[in-house]
Order: structure tokens, then C-alpha cells, then sequence
């Protein structure tokens, strides 16, 4: 069973609503999203000449905005551990197991039934979340933000709230459209189309050409590009073990995000003059900040 509703546990805290938020995104995009039919892989490699114009970059959060030698990730993945066993009754490791069954634990236990109703939801997350960040803010990758002048959103797998303090410690919270979190993708996991369609239609996007997507994940790069994503990998070392990482599926590899602004391919994406101008909520409202997207 999974749940489909928006809880008003997400209502927007911004004094910008969703709507104008899409309206700001983009003022010629659709509403909505096209048929879930895939289009074919692209062979297009990080030596491709070919330049695309994007209208659209959807950022990841955790170890791609910011690495922290998964220093936070290591303490989710701890806490959710202790929850699956200390709460649910669960055998040691089987939060790993439905992690790599389902794409996250979060589903596995949504879709195995060890999670119904909306208030076990919400106590699971809010446990698991409960941690130090231990990340700093991060000038320099502020400073790159402010020179993009495509709009901008984060795509997360993780919720709305954990995010907006990942942004905030970061120093980057007013700098994106909104955060587009597993709620409001109807808490499909980045290994479904689903949550990249329902993130189109959140950004108002309706050409899947048009996005361009940084993660640090190599199998979401594999579902970007079977929905016609252009991908981007932020990472070149592997979680376990620090392997050097190959990736078909990723269209470029940059060792972090402050990299993107070396890619010449995506130059046009970047004000060459005055910066402030690329900046959401220092042109038009000065108090607005990162909101949350809600489902669709
Ligand atoms: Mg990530």
C-alpha cells in the first residue's frame, strides 16, 4: 500500500505558492507530463560535442550538493537501521535488503506493509532524519547558483524538511524554485519513471530533452536517461570502498557539483555578467524562500 494524498503536514511555509512557482519557472511550459513510454537510450558520452539547450536543472541533495564523505548518509542509514529492528521488530540487515529490493527502505517498508497510515510515515521519517548534518556552508557553490540562470529545483528521494535543512546549512535555501521530495512523487523512488514524469509536471516541464539532472547516484543517471534526461554524475568515487566509478549511463562525470560550471557544454546556462540577476527571491521577493513542491 502506498499513500497518494498530499498531507497538510506539507503545506507550503513561502509566501509563493506552487502555482507561482510554475508560473515563475517557466511561463511557456505544460502542465502536464508526456505518456510514461520511455525514449531510447542516447548514446551521447561526456566527449559529445552536441550542446542542448535545457529549460529546466533538477539538483539532488544528499552527497551531490554537498559530500561530506557520507558522513550523513552513514547516520541515516544507522538510524533507520535501529528503527527497522528496535521498532519494528525487524531482523538486523533487513532494512538493507528492502533498500535493495525496492530503491529505498522507505518504500520497501511502504510496499511490504510495515508502514500504512500516514503517522507511522511520518514518525519513520522524522526518526530517521533526526541527525546532525555536519555540513558547512558552501560560498563557492553559492556563488555558482547565483550565476545559473535556468530554474532550478531540488529532486530528492529523502523529504522536503530534511533537505530545507541540508540547503539551509549550506547557505543555498533561497536559490531554487522549490524542493520536489519523495512525497511529492507520490513516494516513488528515482529508480521510477514515475517520480521523474510527476517531477516534470511539478517544474512544468513537458519535453523530457529539456532537463538536466545532477545526482550521485549511477542508477538514477540509468533512469534519467531512459526518460530523456540529460545526466550529469556528481562523484567519482564509490560509497564502499572508493573505487574509481564508470558509468554508461551518465551522460558527464564531475568529481563535485562546483564542477558543472567547468562544463562547456552547459555554459549557456550561466550569466556572464551581473549574478544577481539569476537570483529567485533577491529580484522578485526578497523574503521568499525554498518551498516544497506538493504531489500532483
Ligand atoms: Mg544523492
Amino acid at each position: 500500500m502506498r499513500a497518494t494524498s498530499a498531507p497538510s503536514a506539507l503545506a507550503n511555509t513561502s509566501p509563493m505558492s506552487v502555482d507561482a512557482q510554475r508560473s515563475r519557472a517557466s511561463a511557456t511550459h505544460a502542465t502536464h507530463a508526456r505518456d510514461a513510454s520511455a525514449p531510447s537510450t542516447r548514446s551521447e558520452t561526456s566527449s559529445s560535442p552536441v550542446a542542448r539547450s535545457h529549460d529546466v536543472i533538477f539538483f539532488d541533495c544528499d552527497d551531490c550538493l554537498y559530500k561530506n564523505d557520507w558522513r550523513t548518509a552513514n547516520v541515516i542509514t544507522a538510524k533507520i537501521e535501529s528503527y527497522t529492528t528496535e521498532r519494528l521488530g525487524l531482523p538486523r540487515g533487513a532494512a538493507y535488503q528492502l533498500y535493495k529490493s525496492y530503491g529505498t527502505c522507505l518504500r520497501g517498508l511502504q510496499e511490504e506493509r510495515y508502514l500504512e497510515h500516514e503517522e507511522e510515515l511520518e514518525e519513520f521519517l522524522a526518526y530517521a532524519h533526526d541527525v546532525p548534518l555536519e555540513i558547512e556552508r558552501d560560498e563557492r557553490l553559492r556563488a555558482m547558483l547565483m550565476k545559473i540562470k535556468t530554474p532550478k529545483w531540488v529532486f530528492t528521494a529523502s523529504v522536503a524538511s530534511h533537505a530545507r535543512r541540508c540547503l539551509e546549512a549550506l547557505g543555498i535555501d533561497d536559490l531554487f524554485e522549490g524542493i520536489i521530495d519523495v512525497r511529492a512523487v507520490n513516494w516513488e523512488t528515482k529508480h521510477s519513471l514515475k517520480a521523474y514524469e510527476a517531477a516534470m509536471r511539478i517544474a512544468g516541464v513537458k519535453d523530457p530533452k529539456a532537463c538536466l539532472f545532477l545526482d550521485d547516484s549511477t542508477s538514477n543517471m540509468k533512469t534519467a536517461r531512459a526518460m530523456g534526461w540529460t545526466n550529469i554524475l556528481v562523484g567519482t568515487h564509490a560509497r564502499d570502498g572508493g573505487d574509481l566509478i564508470v558509468c554508461e549511463h551518465a551522460d558527464h562525470i564531475i568529481s563535485t557539483v562546483h564542477d558543472f560550471e567547468d562544463l562547456e557544454h552547459f555554459r549557456e546556462h550561466f550569466h556572464d555578467h551581473d549574478a544577481q540577476d539569476a537570483v529567485p527571491g533577491e529580484t522578485e521577493d526578497a523574503d521568499a524562500t525554498v518551498t516544497d513542491a506538493v504531489p500532483t
